[in-house]
């Protein structure tokens, strides 16, 4: 699984305390074949890729104590948000009856097996809904659209030999109108290819039906060829949504987001059986771990971001327990602050603080305060950070002028971290059991 690779990525890295753009273009190589390997189509993958660096590129990663789990994350929540983001696209209804859905796509991706399932789940919202099959060239088509309509327990249009495609659409509207149908589904002929004369006709149809909703009918399992399809069917037809079926079989998923990225139209349905009522509401989230080749990714991102604050706050409490407590700390202890709400989050799980607490309620901790502290701390080098006590008046104007405060702003936050540091050394004389408390209650 990638979280696995990864990891193995970031092991070899391990000992070093901040990772290099280097290191992070090795993570997203990483990232790449997991995402080749599930069959998405390539510059959606340099695309993705692209993002995601940026992304990664952010100051939590570089910091970050799980490198490999925070670059999961990262992945996974763009991928999500690639194919769609939470929440589901249902179909959409006209407030003027009938709604007209028309089915499109190759033959054999499943668009006749697909209609008679958003029959089926239409009738269970108590539409009343026309089936109707447009496919003249196979002989059996029209049969087996009538077959499920009776199993789906809907109406289909009565089969009148000879007719021609854009014939039996029109038969097929003013019966829903006259007939006072809900919702009439037109399904239409495939090509095993893609070909000039099918499109010729789906344009014609969709000219005559003016639908509502045309969904394209894609296999999830066609990997690479999923682009040229959605393109193709894209140019020539007003797309209103995707369905993928075989979402049942040993795909990745590739597919979805690939169509996803390249038509921007909204994947409604996943087929996931042969059977009629095997059709999901689509699920960005599920396909986002299935890409992933993980199996509970939702639980592991997390548990990742747990695990990162737990991993801080030990490593937090074995320092301070030493009585080490630096401007680096500090600054992390304003991060969190900000994350947290403030100081009277962080603080309230700190026993025997009241009185630095007290002390910096009355330092107006406000978020943009927090900002100003943060940015003189970053202003600071290394050593200046590990030990304040070489700040002289020239080295203070230096960070001032680079933070752009005043001097006084930099005392005061000094002075600040002095009295947390006594506070912190104080704590620490009853054998550090304060601290093991605080870990266990960040954690
Ligand atoms: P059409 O040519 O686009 O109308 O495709 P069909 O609806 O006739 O489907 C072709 C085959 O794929 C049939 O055997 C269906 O049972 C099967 N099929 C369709 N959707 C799914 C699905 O979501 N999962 C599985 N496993 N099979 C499907
Ligand atoms: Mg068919």
């Amino acid at each position: 699984a990638l979280t696995d690779r990864l990891s193995s990525v970031f092991d070899r890295l391990s000992g070093r305390g901040v990772l290099s753009e280097k290191d992070i273009d090795e993570a997203l190589k990483e990232v790449r074949t997991a995402l080749l390997d599930a069959d998405v189509a390539l510059p959606v993958v340099r695309d993705f890729i692209a993002r995601a660096r940026e992304q990664a590129s952010g100051e939590a990663v570089i910091r970050s104590v799980r490198p490999a789990d925070q670059v999961v994350k990262i992945t996974y929540d763009g991928l999500v948000e690639m194919l769609g983001g939470e929440g589901a696209e249902g179909l959409n209804l006209s407030l003027n009856p009938p709604t007209v859905i028309l089915m499109a796509g190759l033959q054999g991706s499943g668009k006749t097996t697909t209609a008679a399932k958003l029959a089926l789940r239409l009738s269970r919202e108590r539409k009343k809904v026309l089936l109707a099959s447009l496919d003249t060239r196979r002989p059996a088509a029209m049969e087996q659209l009538a077959t499920l309509a009776v199993q789906a327990g809907v109406d289909s249009l009565p089969i009148v030999a000879g007719q021609s495609a854009p014939d039996i659409a029109r038969r097929a509207l003013s019966s829903a109108r006259l007939q006072g149908f809900d919702v009439v589904i037109l399904d239409t002929a495939g090509r095993t290819t893609l070909d000039e004369a099918m499109m010729a006709e789906a344009a014609e149809i969709a000219a005559i039906g003016q639908p509502h909703e045309t969904l394209l009918v894609a296999d999830s399992l066609t990997g690479q060829d999923a682009v040229r399809t959605a393109r193709a069917f894209h140019e020539r037809l007003p797309l209103t949504g995707l369905v993928l079926t075989r979402a049942d079989g040993d795909g990745r998923g590739g597919a979805a987001l690939s169509m996803r990225a390249v038509t921007g139209l909204p994947i409604k349905f996943l087929g996931v059986s042969e059977k009629i009522d095997g059709l999901d509401v689509f699920d960005a989230a599920r396909v986002a771990g299935r890409i992933l080749g993980q199996g509970d990714i939702v639980a592991l991102v997390e548990k990742a971001a747990q695990d990162l604050d737990t991993a801080k706050a030990e490593a937090m409490a074995r320092r301070l327990a030493k009585g080490q407590f630096d401007l680096d700390m500090m600054a992390d202890q304003l991060a969190q602050m900000k994350r947290m709400g403030g100081m009277e989050g962080l603080m309230g799980l700190l026993p025997g603080v009241q009185k630095v607490k007290k002390q910096i309620a009355e330092a107006n901790i406000s978020d943009k305060a927090l900002d100003r502290q943060a940015a003189i701390i970053s202003s600071m080098t290394k050593a200046e950070r590990r030990k304040p006590d070489i700040l002289q008046a020239s080295r203070k104007r230096r960070i001032a002028a680079g933070a752009g405060v005043e001097v006084a702003e930099i005392n005061r936050l000094l002075k600040q971290h002095r009295q947390m540091a006594d506070a912190f050394k104080m704590m620490s004389r009853d054998g550090g059991k304060g601290f093991a408390r605080m870990a266990g209650m960040l954690g």
